[in-house]
């Protein structure tokens, strides 16, 4: 079985110094290297990311680097940093963007692709969304693509259409194609009417989405890739409701907003994202 994925995207919070003390307080809630006391979050064979703005990356990064040598990352799981936004191309006048190559010299391994917000308030279309996850590999970094319905194309009974053509144009191209493996690609389902809205999608509505995402890129990559590529569930998802979603069939992780900007809420999902994968 794939590694359940429990991933947090911090969108505009956080700065440098908030992703530092973030740190500090998610490594205690492990509580150094002793065996974990009973009601403890138990990470198993969870990853973990963290997405946080472009700007404090590096400072996630020096302070994993810091609590792990001093030992008080403690049993805290590894965890990977990625970032939310890449521009396509690798360097050049784009004032205010990031290229994929320099959230990779800032500590990104992931990056956050075709997140909802971006398609909506900033008009991005299938095809930049192509060009980044093209920029992404160009880099070395795992894109995440992110894919959701809107509340009207739902009501429309447009779920398949939509989500079908958000994947479809990402694995159209040959060569892009051959680049994705288990380890260097994830989708996220995550329909917008759920995200921030405290609205969550239902297990059954994110099994009902997880089965039409996992028949396509079984299609288009085979049965051996297709089926081993990681599809996680993101909108309003909380410790409350997280062990229900984990549950649901094709549920391979959590893309958490909202809760992930608490280290302890953070922790408490890590825990039910290594329930889900022991
Ligand atoms: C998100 O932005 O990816 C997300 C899922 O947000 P929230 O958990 O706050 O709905």
């Amino acid at each position: 079985m794939t590694a359940v994925i429990v991933a947090g995207n911090w969108k505009m919070n956080l700065g440098p110094r908030d992703a530092e003390l973030f740190l500090d307080a998610f490594a205690a809630v492990f509580g150094g290297s002793g065996e974990p006391a009973d009601g403890q979050a138990r990470p198993g064979g969870c990853r973990v990311a963290l997405f946080p703005p472009a700007v404090s990356l590096d400072a996630a990064r020096r302070r994993k680097a810091q609590l792990e040598e001093s030992g008080a990352w403690g049993r805290a799981p590894a965890l990977e940093l990625g970032v939310q936004q890449i521009h396509a191309e690798a360097d050049g006048a784009f004032t205010g963007e990031t290229s994929a190559e320099q959230a990779s010299q800032a500590g990104a391994t992931l990056a956050l692709v075709g997140h909802s917000e971006r398609r909506t308030i900033f008009h991005e279309t299938d095809d930049m969304v192509v060009r980044r996850v093209q920029a992404a590999f160009r880099a070395g970094l795992a894109p995440m693509l992110c894919v959701g319905e809107q509340l009207e194309e739902r009501k429309a009974g447009r779920l398949e259409a939509v989500l079908l053509r958000q994947l479809e144009a990402v694995l159209s191209p040959p060569e892009l194609r051959a680049g994705i493996r288990p380890e260097t690609f994830s989708v996220a389902y995550e329909p917008v009417w759920a995200i921030g809205t405290g609205e969550t999608a239902t297990p059954d509505d994110a099994a009902e989405a997880h089965a039409i995402l996992r028949g396509c890129l079984v299609d288009r990559l085979g049965e051996e890739i297709g089926a081993a590529i990681p599809i996680l569930y993101g909108g309003s998802v909380k410790p409350a409701n997280a062990d229900e979603l984990l549950a649901a069939p094709e549920v391979g992780g959590l893309l958490v907003g909202g809760a992930s900007l608490d280290p302890g809420d953070f922790a408490a999902l890590v825990g039910a994202g290594g329930r889900a994968g022991s």
